[in-house]
């Protein structure tokens, strides 16, 4: 392998997992016990420096291959996660708290993105035709997306695999090299996926794993990275869409949410329940696209509440083989989660699964509340615990207005036999899954990102491929042109011919054809 890194006789390991003596670290603890699972070095403005300038380096080799040799490194890669999702899965585990079912189903998605990712980029990125129109006859016209360069990724800790990922394999199979800062919680799985790639590419530090806290994230921000995709919160989106605009670095904000699931009159009860259930509690309800709320038409209201009180007896948070959903990740969410709750109990809310007491101090029980005024903060806040808010509806206008009331726009789920999709189509967000759960997710090919305080850009699908490039536009003359217009030797014929072709071409009074 010929490469700039010829220049470095032993490349740079992409972090350091056993920290030197004197080096500023951090602990990453399991959730569920308090227990050591790592120590990792907090990265300074310096180290982030020094990983960014590598990564420009590794850029010249990386971009520079074609489409075909970059596939093969990431499928390779690809193969070596799958092989080893055992490790990673127990890993992810022991940092998060999720079962380890749960986490092997977030890492399976997440090959599927590399995969998709890798095999499609020189599809949707290389070099496309496109029609010259009738004034630029004589010119050949081509567009093809170039990579970046540098693509910074600030992960979240709630799915530490998946959610980076979609940043990650998308700006890698474009060209670009990636610096990437897993979140504080979530270190050792950031690292396992740096360690493992720079293995398949003999060390060259394409994919860079920097641990750290907040201000770690924020020195990448304005580290002159090319491009700064980010997954958290709104608040958090806002301060690092801040910090880069000092150096005008374009970003990607994948923020927060407080998707709704929406139940028609004709909807299969047992589903939408089944669905409703799974959206609000799994991951423990840390999920950007999870369910926070559920809108039901009054006529099957009682049914449906019925239906998911019923679903949800023995569904229980713990560390036992029983318990299907984990420990609180992030500590200081059990007061969030306690203050929605109590909030809603208080403006007059019903619990007919969990209430106040479902809150403990690492585990909170899942938690079902009925007619939650649309002012408290289960409604208008992502609460992030496994709750679910359920009101019901005169009809699905006001289910649509309720959903769409909100400041975030990211996902949803509606549940209806005959108007579905129609009602998908009415709601404000980035996705919504018709008679399923973020089923979208799980589709490579379609783009996932929000809209308002959900943030903007797209990751996955060919935009998330798009996103990490600049769109490079050529034109080239295959013959002399018939009219000379881009000249001092424009003559008046040239001018009358122009407009003639004009008038042919627009003037007339026709409409667009079906
Ligand atoms: P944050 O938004 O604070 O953290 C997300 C990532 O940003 C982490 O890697 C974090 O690092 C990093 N970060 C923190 N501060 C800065 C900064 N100033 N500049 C750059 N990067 C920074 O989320 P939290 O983990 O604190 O969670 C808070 C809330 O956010 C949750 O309660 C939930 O509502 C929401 N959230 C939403 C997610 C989603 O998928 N949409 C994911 C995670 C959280 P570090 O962890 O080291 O602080």
């Amino acid at each position: 392998m010929t490469s700039t890194f010829d220049r470095h006789p032993s490349p740079p390991p992409t972090s350091a997992s056993v920290p030197a003596d004197g080096v500023e670290t951090f602990e990453s603890l399991d959730p569920a016990t308090g227990d050591l699972v790592g120590v990792h070095p907090v990265a300074g403005p310096e180290d982030v420096a020094l990983a960014v300038e590598r990564a420009r380096d590794a850029a010249a080799w990386w971009g520079n291959l074609t489409f075909d040799e970059r596939a093969e490194h990431l499928l390779t890669w690809r193969s070596v996660i799958t092989r080893r999702i055992a490790q990673l899965s127990e890993l992810s585990h022991r940092e998060t708290g999720k079962p380890i079912p749960d986490a092997q189903l977030e890492i399976a998605l997440a090959i599927d993105h590399v995969a998709w990712a890798a095999k499609h980029a020189k599809k949707v990125l290389g070099p496309q035709r496109v029609a010259s129109g009738l004034v630029m006859a004589n010119q050949k016209s081509t567009v093809e997306y170039k990579p970046l360069g540098v693509v910074g990724v600030i992960g979240p800790w709630n799915y530490p695999v998946f959610t980076p990922m979609g940043s990650i394999a998308y700006a890698l199979a474009a060209g670009n090299t990636v610096v990437f800062k897993p979140s504080e919680y979530t270190p050792g799985v950031g690292v396992w996926l740096a360690e493992t790639f720079a293995e398949v590419v003999g060390g060259i530090p394409v994919l860079q794993a920097i641990t750290g806290l907040g201000a770690t994230g924020a020195a990448l921000c304005t580290s002159g990275v090319d491009k700064l995709a980010f997954t958290g919160s709104t608040a958090t989106g806002k301060k690092v869409m801040a910090a880069c605009a000092e150096r005008l670095t374009p970003v990607v904000i994948e923020a927060g949410g407080k998707d709704s699931l929406i139940v028609d009159e004709d909807a299969n009860i047992a589903k939408a329940a089944e669905a409703a259930l799974w959206g609000g509690m799994s991951n423990a309800g840390q999920t950007c696209i999870g369910t926070e709320r559920v809108y039901v038409h009054e006529k099957v209201f009682d049914a449906f509440v019925a239906e998911i009180t019923e679903q949800a007896k023995g569904l229980r948070a713990g560390t036992d083989a029983g318990a299907k959903i984990g420990p609180i990740t992030m500590p200081s969410q059990v007061d969030v989660i306690r203050g929605h709750v109590q909030d809603a109990l208080d403006r007059g809310a019903t619990a007919v699964v969990g209430g106040a007491d479902a809150v403990g101090e690492r585990f909170v029980q899942p938690t079902i509340l009925t007619h939650v005024p649309e002012t408290s903060t289960a409604i208008t806040e992502e609460t992030f615990g496994p709750t679910l808010a359920i009101n019901p509806v005169r009809d699905m206008d006001e289910a649509v207005r309720l959903t769409n009331a909100g400041k975030y726009g990211l996902a949803g789920a509606v549940f209806s036999k005959r108007h579905g999709v129609e009602i998908a189509r009415r709601i404000r967000s980035g996705m919504t899954s018709v008679n399923g759960i973020i089923t979208f997710a799980g589709v490579p090919g379609l783009p996932f990102g929000g809209v308002g305080e959900s943030g903007f850009g797209r990751i996955h699908g060919p935009d998330g491929l798009k996103e990490f490039t600049y769109a490079k536009a050529i034109t080239r003359q295959r013959y002399a042109p018939p009219l000379n217009l881009t000249s001092f030797k424009r003559t008046v014929k040239d001018e009358k011919g122009l407009n003639l072709i004009v008038t042919l071409l627009h003037g007339g009074k026709k409409t667009l054809k079906p």
